[in-house]
């Protein structure tokens, strides 16, 4: 049963082949089984399985949906009423959320099950999953890997079986690359189409949630429930949500892909580029027609990122100080020595330089020469998307240079790390959609993805 994908689990509990408790107790026993891959920051048997009840007794009404009953794993970014809400970090390691992100409370009319939350890089700042509080997530496909990140523990839970379906969210890359490493189906939409209300801000302006599962339908599924409209979120899109699955297994014949040229340069592993190019190579004999196309000022979304996410990441977390909620300092003289104790304490060292960095490029006299600069290279890489798309309906790539490094390879060396994101991040400075796919397998038996980047919505 654990190795079902979620289409599956959805038809077989409202054929009441299976109750949702006994799926859920299923999952629970794995996620126990194998804790040692760290992939959840925390599970509530009792919680999981009272919904896992409502849920059968509404299958048994003959109320349920599409997801009644299904299991979700739930990243530790989005505040879930009464569930301890970390963002992985000792800052919010007390924080038992008051309220429901909008995802959640989608999630819960629905009638799925949240089975736990997932382990995440502190504040989803990261590409490894290494600067959780809580320790490494491991690679259940090699587990002196790395998951990726930030939605490591998302990726491991639902590549290991111990979730069919689990949330993640985007900033620069955090659901697609983690998905590229561990052979998962990763969705990012459009900025705006999923509502930002309590998942808790990284970059506001890049920050989008979406599913992580193995397939495009599940993903459908998924997209189905969190897509929408929300008035709590002024950054989401007052458009209508299409039934996702309707665009599933559509011909193919004459769609046109652009491959960007500078996503097969140097920096690509060769390992990954021969996947990508025989899961290419199979669009075509299934009669999609390849064009060239150039995104000129890819080079620069990374300089660019790392000044705007910084940027934003400053302001957002200045408001954890001790004051209102999550971890305060034991000792201090007054005020403004508890909130310094609070956040030296309180932050990891890459959310440190985060906020360094963000205040430094805000502040008086830098704001023209690295804020403001970044915003307009964000338009001209925004701009390269746009032509590039006169020419083609969807671009193609790898979502991810290499294939999942080793724990502890590039954890000291912030660069190395911050280029593993070289494919990704340009797709949310620009607000576009994109998911990565499972594409098949380097020699060393890792996983490849193949990234997919559409049009708005
Ligand atoms: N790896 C990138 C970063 O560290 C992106 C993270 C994300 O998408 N949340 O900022």
């Amino acid at each position: 049963m654990f190795d079902k994908i979620v289409a599956e689990l959805a038809r077989a509990l409202n054929r009441k082949e299976i109750s949702s408790v006994e799926l859920t107790r299923t999952f629970l026993d794995r996620i126990n089984k194998y804790k040692s891959l760290n992939a959840f920051i925390t599970v509530d048997p009792e919680r999981s399985l009272a919904q896992a009840k409502a849920a059968d007794a509404r299958i048994a009404r003959g109320e349920g949906g599409a997801l009644t009953g299904v299991p979700i794993a739930q990243k530790d970014i989005f505040c879930a009423d009464g569930w301890l809400t970390t963002c992985g970090s000792k800052i919010l390691s007390n924080f038992v959320a008051p309220y429901d992100a909008t995802t959640i409370e989608k999630f819960n009319k629905a009638g799925a099950v949240c089975l736990g939350k997932t382990n995440m890089d502190e504040f989803a700042m990261g590409s490894s999953n290494e600067t959780s509080y809580y320790g490494v997530v491991k690679n259940p496909w090699g587990i002196d890997r790395v998951p990726g990140g930030s939605s490591g523990g998302s990726a491991a839970a639902v590549a290991a079986r111990l979730a069919p379906a689990a949330t993640g969210t985007d900033t620069g890359g955090s659901i697609r690359q983690p998905a590229s490493l561990t052979s998962l189906t990763g969705l990012k939409p459009s900025y705006g189409r999923v509502s930002r209300y309590g998942m808790i801000a990284f970059a506001s302006s890049l920050d989008q949630g979406g599913p992580m599962c193995r397939t495009a339908e599940d993903c459908a599924l998924l997209l189905n429930t969190m897509a929408g409209f929300d008035p709590r979120d002024s950054t989401s899109v007052d458009e209508p949500v299409p039934d996702y699955t309707q665009g599933l297994n559509q011909d193919i014949k004459g769609l046109r892909i652009g491959l960007p040229r500078e996503y097969f340069s140097k920096g690509l592993s060769s390992e990954v580029a021969q996947v990508i190019e025989t899961a290419i190579g199979e669009y075509k004999k299934l009669g999609a027609q390849i064009v060239q196309v150039s995104l000129p000022n890819s080079q620069l979304a990374i300089p660019c990122y790392y000044v705007l996410a910084p940027a934003e990441a400053s302001s957002n977390l200045s408001r954890f100080d001790g004051a209102r909620y999550g971890y305060r300092a034991k000792d201090y003289t007054d005020l403004l020595d508890m909130y310094c104790k609070t956040r030296a304490e309180g932050f990891g060292a890459e959310v440190k330089r985060r906020i360094m960095i963000g205040t430094y490029a805000l502040s008086a006299g830098y704001y023209d020469a690295y804020y403001l600069k970044a915003q307009q290279l964000r338009r001209l890489i925004a701009e390269d998307f746009r032509k590039a798309f006169e020419s083609c309906d969807v671009i193609m790539g790898p979502t991810t240079p290499t294939t999942a490094f080793k724990i502890g390879e590039k954890s000291d060396d912030p660069v190395a790390m911050y280029l593993s994101d070289i494919y990704t991040i340009s797709v949310n400075l620009a607000g576009l959609p994109g998911m990565s796919i499972p594409a098949g397998f380097a020699p060393d038996g890792l996983p490849v993805g193949l990234q997919l980047i559409g049009q708005y919505f």
